[in-house]
């Protein structure tokens, strides 16, 4: 018998020394407790034998494994409670034939395993035939209750232990992985997925404070402050973890701060469905990862508000730059438009301004596409509108204004006035079609940045304007003589040859005596309509003076321009009203011959006068005027 029973205990040895076995490292808690109920079947013959593990928290004794020969899993309660227990086993520590107690009647034979103290649990054993159990000895069966305690004990702290080692094997990978990552999405992702594999009974919700992500497959609710939820609001604000529990729905309810060092980021709510209490390590593992998640949510957030401000200040940096460099006024709208497209995500850009003339809205080149279409009218002239009345920017998060299509397809828009002195009026338009778009930072920022810009586009638009006067004579619209001036020695700097037109009216003064004043602006108009529609884009007329004219031809032979200007002496004598004639002189130079401008102009002078002098009405070039002197 003592053999016998010295083989028992020596197989759970073996069993427990295969969990011990690290090399092995996956026999479970649950492999063990199942191993040695198989060793019990098997030396003492019988049918079905079953472990009830103790759960002291749950006042009950849980059904942690079993061998059967017949299958009767089934039949088997899950849960015995502790008092039905206790009211059965009385004093005894072995039960034989338990049928007439609370305890089930399909086992006969309970042993009651402790070690020191506390208890383990129970094997209960069950055969027909009951004889053969008879021969068991009780003291055979108190002490293999005793050693099998013991090592149940043990395989229960190292599975524990081992257990334990995984999840913060899980905590540490998770911990390294948070500070390897500023990606806010991928943190709270990494932090519900952590939990799912070490706990995958429970179900986990975050809940953040002031949450502008779109993140779509994570279980992510609103933090509100009306929030009934008054346990998780209270983990919010103190910082603790906080409990829950519904008797009602059977579940109890964790919620831990996710904290860092300046504050609380959310709450991580987790949810045991059949349980009333966490453990001791649930709690204090999922606290753990909690504070790892919340220093993590705090990196990532800081980092990305630093990011934030770094490129906020690069933008403000780099758009002063610009605006302070002298651009053309398209050039500085196309470039805003297309800073604010790039740092704010905007579909759409647009500047306009009001013309007093006709009380038109204009846009400026350089908006986007979008404001050249039919379709941004209604945007236009609503904003204007609102800006005119309400004389303020405008922040609109769900913009819902009748259109022809019904619905407004920009929904996130930002307006801001632009205003200097009385030389320039208009706003800015940045649109998204997404609803809440733009964040309250962004609008601020838009708000500087064009106020900073309208400085520069008025001095853009004020220089353009002045160029442009300076350009071109104000009553011909032809262009003016110093501009004639810089093209002519730019072509002699430049390309291989051109021919210069100078053009006097004829009796001009009779006009004048004739009809007035007015009537010989009104033919000096026609004369310099006609050179305009007579030339090409590339050629130059230009108001040499009083009502002398002059076109330069750049690139252009002689022959040419000879017979151009014929064609303009013909079309004035035939076209102007009351009838006018001209007479041109014409010079030309080429890279061949050294020449100058000064001596290009007097050449064609001279052959005007040679013009005058021998009739009007006509064309005289240089080389003819040569041939006579
Ligand atoms: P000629 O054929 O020799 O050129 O005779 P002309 O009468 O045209 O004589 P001239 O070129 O010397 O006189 C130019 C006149 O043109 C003098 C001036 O009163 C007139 N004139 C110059 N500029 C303007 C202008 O802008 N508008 C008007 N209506 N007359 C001008
Ligand atoms: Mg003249
Ligand atoms: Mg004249």
């Amino acid at each position: 018998m003592v053999t016998f029973k010295k083989d028992i205990i020596m197989r759970i040895k073996d069993c427990f020394l295969d969990l011990v076995d690290m090399e092995l490292g996956l026999l479970s808690f649950e492999t063990f407790v199942k191993e040695t109920l198989l060793i019990f079947q098997e030396t003492f013959h019988v049918e079905t034998v079953v472990f009830y593990t103790y759960q002291e928290w749950k006042q009950q004794f849980d059904l942690a494994g079993y061998v059967s020969k017949k299958g009767m899993r089934d039949s088997l309660p899950t849960y015995i409670r502790l008092n039905d227990y206790e009211n059965s086993m009385g004093d005894h520590t072995i039960l034989r034939k338990a049928t007439q107690t609370p305890l089930n009647g399909q086992l006969d034979l309970f042993i009651e395993i402790k070690y020191k103290s506390e208890r383990l649990g129970f094997v209960a054993i069950k055969d027909v035939n009951l004889p053969q159990m008879d021969q068991i000895d009780i003291n055979l069966l108190s002490d293999l209750a005793t050693e099998y305690g013991v090592l149940l004990s043990k395989a229960q702290n190292l599975a524990g232990i081992i257990n334990e080692k995984g999840k913060y094997k899980q905590l540490f990978r998770v911990t390294e992985k948070f500070h390897s990552s500023m990606n806010m999405d991928a943190l709270l992702g990494e932090i519900i997925l952590t939990l799912q594999e070490v706990y995958p009974a429970f179900s986990y919700f975050l809940l953040l404070s002031h949450d502008n992500h779109n993140h779509i497959d994570l279980p992510i609710k609103d933090l509100e402050y009306d929030s009934e939820n008054i346990a998780a609001m209270q983990a919010y604000v103190t910082g603790t973890i906080q409990f829950e529990d519904s008797l009602i729905g059977h579940r109890s309810i964790l919620y831990a701060p996710l904290k860092g060092k300046q504050g609380v980021y959310g709450v991580l709510q987790v949810i045991a469905p059949n349980t009333l209490l966490f453990s001791e390590s649930e709690i204090e593992f999922i606290t753990l990862l909690a504070i790892t998640a919340g220093s993590a949510l705090e990196n990532a957030q800081l980092y990305e508000q630093s990011k934030k401000i770094i490129s906020d200040l690069q933008l403000i940096n780099e758009t002063s730059h610009c605006l302070n460099s002298n651009l053309r006024l398209s050039e500085i709208i196309n470039y805003m438009s297309g800073q604010i497209k790039r740092s704010f995500e905007a579909e759409e850009v647009g500047f306009f301004i009001h013309t007093s003339e006709q009380e038109m809205t204009k846009v400026l080149p350089g908006s986007t596409d979008f404001f050249q279409t039919k379709q941004s009218r209604p945007y236009i002239e609503y904003i204007k509108n609102k800006i005119d009345k309400e004389n303020d920017s405008l922040f609109i998060g769900d913009l819902n204004i009748p259109l022809i299509e019904n619905v407004s397809k920009y929904r996130s828009i930002v307006a801001i006035p632009m205003e200097q002195s009385e030389s320039l009026k208009g706003f800015a338009i940045v649109m998204h079609r997404q609803p809440y778009y733009f964040s309250f930072e962004t609008f601020k920022l838009l708000q500087s940045l064009i106020h900073h810009s309208t400085l520069a586009f008025t001095n853009s638009m004020l220089r353009e304007e002045l160029e442009k006067m300076i350009i071109t004579d104000h009553l011909t619209k032809l262009h003016s003589r110093n501009y004639l001036d810089e093209v002519i020695q730019r072509s002699m700097r430049e390309d291989t040859q051109g021919t210069f037109i100078l053009i006097d009216i004829d009796n001009f003064k009779v006009i004048n005596d004739t009809y007035g004043h007015q009537v010989g602006d009104e033919v000096l108009i026609q004369v310099a309509n006609l050179i305009r529609g007579n030339i090409r884009e590339k050629d130059v007329g230009a108001r040499w003076g009083g009502e002398e004219l002059a076109i330069y031809l750049p690139k252009v032979s002689l022959s040419t321009g000879t017979s151009i200007a014929e064609r303009l002496v013909e079309k004035v004598s035939e076209l102007s009203k009351p009838h006018v004639t001209i007479s041109c002189g014409i010079s030309y130079w080429n890279k061949e011959l050294l020449d100058t401008y000064k001596y290009l102009f007097k050449r064609a002078d001279e052959a005007l006068y040679l013009a005058k002098d021998t009739g009007k009405n006509k064309v005289v070039t240089q080389e003819d005027n040569m041939r006579v002197s």
